[in-house]
C-alpha cells in the first residue's frame, strides 16, 4: 500500500502484509512517518529536552522575586 508522510509529502510504498500496514488500516489516525522525518523529529526531541533541561537550570538562576 501507498502512504504519504504528512510532513514531506513523500510518498512511500510499505508491505501489505506488515505490522504497520495493518496498523494503519485499523487506525486511521495512526500517522506514518517517512524515516527521515521520523529520524529528524527523534533528533529534535532529544535536542529539545537537552534544550529543556537547560532553560529549567537558567530559569533558576535568573528567578526574579518580583515576577513571582
Ligand atoms: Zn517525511
Amino acid at each position: 500500500m501507498d502512504v504519504m508522510c504528512p510532513i514531506c509529502d513523500t510518498v512511500e510504498s510499505i508491505d501489505n502484509d506488515s505490522p504497520l500496514a495493518k496498523k494503519l488500516r485499523n487506525r486511521r489516525k495512526h500517522l506514518y512517518l517517512c524515516q527521515a522525518c521520523h529520524d529528524r523529529i527523534e533528533k529534535n526531541t532529544l535536542k529539545r529536552h537537552a534544550t529543556g533541561q537547560f532553560n529549567l537550570y537558567e530559569e533558576k538562576k535568573e528567578e526574579d522575586p518580583y515576577l513571582s
